[in-house]
């Protein structure tokens, strides 16, 4: 049966997108819906509203909250009339989501938060361009701010040099733009306070690995908060690079001479939401797959998603899941009826 009414908080990488993933199933098993952006995109919310009215959703079927995290967030959090709570955003917000269940009415907290996927190339591989593509692709697109953005790279000692150079050539390509002009490859990060978060970790990084490319704030037309496509190798595991979320395009390229030794690191991470394989060995492909702790793993490819597949992490990543039938359980609960008949 329907759990009652649904909090939504979305964060602003891909605001209609997430908010989506959570109305639709929602909505679909017979819940109320409260969706709140975040409040740098809060805009698509409210249009949303103004499209669900038109179309005839009944009024207090779908109501949205704007507002600040720490008032707004919070309030629905804590709010006992609300009866679960679907959550994207930080790993530190979605723990604060889970406190306020407990303080409240232990409503049940669907968290789906932060990333550091790692993309694993071996020397296997028969399609180094394509995979310099994608690895590129997969940490530059959308700026990096993607939770599943593959931010550290793990290529095999052998072909590390020649795959760094083919990177190095997609990150100069892919140089910041403005966002409104369809040419552009990346546009601007969020805002100033994501900007210098950004530019904080490729300054503290300047000591600790070797900048290949990229590394500066730049401007377009002389304003915004655009990042060049940054690529740092010789990065060691136990880095900040290597470890945190940057949300950002910066990539960490760390090498590797075993299997063993790529899942390993691979797998030594808080977060455990994507990973990415590139081999022509399918026994290899299988076995990676099996032993990586991410929530999706796409071989020969990166970000692999459909809506008919489970999207959602391991570990820190949280454990919730958007997409396919699997997000239907997040908004239904199990009942059990006994009938007795007769004497
Ligand atoms: P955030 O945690 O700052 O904010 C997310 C939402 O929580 C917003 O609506 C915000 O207003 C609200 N919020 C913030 N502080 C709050 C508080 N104290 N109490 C209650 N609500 C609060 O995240 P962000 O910066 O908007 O988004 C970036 C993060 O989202 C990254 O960590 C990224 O990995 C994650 N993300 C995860 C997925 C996924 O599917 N796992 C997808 C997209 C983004």
């Amino acid at each position: 049966m329907p759990l009652g009414v649904v909090g939504a908080v979305v964060p602003w990488n891909f605001p209609l997108d997430m908010a989506m993933g959570k109305c639709t199933p929602a909505l679909t098993t017979g819940n109320a819906v409260v969706p709140k952006p975040v409040e740098q995109s809060p805009l698509f919310a409210l249009r949303l509203a103004e499209l669900a009215a038109e179309a005839g959703l009944p009024d207090g079927v779908l109501n949205v909250v704007p507002g600040f995290g720490a008032t707004a967030g919070r309030a629905l959090g804590l709010n006992p009339d609300v009866d679960c709570l679907a959550f994207t955003g930080s790993t530190a917000t979605g723990k604060l989501f889970m406190q306020y269940s407990g303080q409240s009415n232990l409503k049940p907290v669907w968290p789906e938060t932060g990333g550091k996927s790692p993309n694993l190339v071996f020397a296997d591989c028969d399609n180094l361009d394509r995979a310099a593509d994608m690895a590129a692709f997969g940490i530059f697109f959308n700026q990096g701010e993607v939770c599943s953005a593959n931010s550290r790279l793990y290529v095999e000692r052998s072909i590390r040099d020649g795959f760094v150079e083919k990177l190095v050539e997609r990150a100069e390509a892919a140089q910041p733009g403005d966002p409104l002009d369809p040419a552009s490859r990346m546009g601007a990060i969020v805002d100033e306070r994501q900007t210098r978060k950004i530019m904080s970790f490729i300054e503290g990084a300047r000591a600790t690995a070797r900048l290949v490319t990229g590394g500066e704030r730049v401007s377009v037309d002389g304003r915004g908060c655009f990042v060049a496509p940054t690529i740092f190798e010789d990065v060691r595991p136990d880095d900040p690079l290597a470890r945190e979320e940057i949300f950002g395009p910066v990539l960490a390229v760390i090498p590797f001479d075993t299997e063993e030794e790529a899942v390993r690191m691979a797998n030594d991470s808080l977060y455990g939401l994507a990973a990415s394989v590139w081999t022509d060995d399918l026994s290899r492909a299988l076995r990676v797959s099996d032993a990586l702790h991410a929530g999706t793993v796409s071989v020969n490819t990166v970000d692999a998603l459909s809506v008919g597949t489970p999207f959602g992490g391991m570990k820190q990543s949280g454990f919730g899941r958007d997409l396919s039938l699997h997000s239907l359980d997040k908004y239904t609960a199990l009942k059990t009826v006994w009938v007795k008949y007769g004497a």
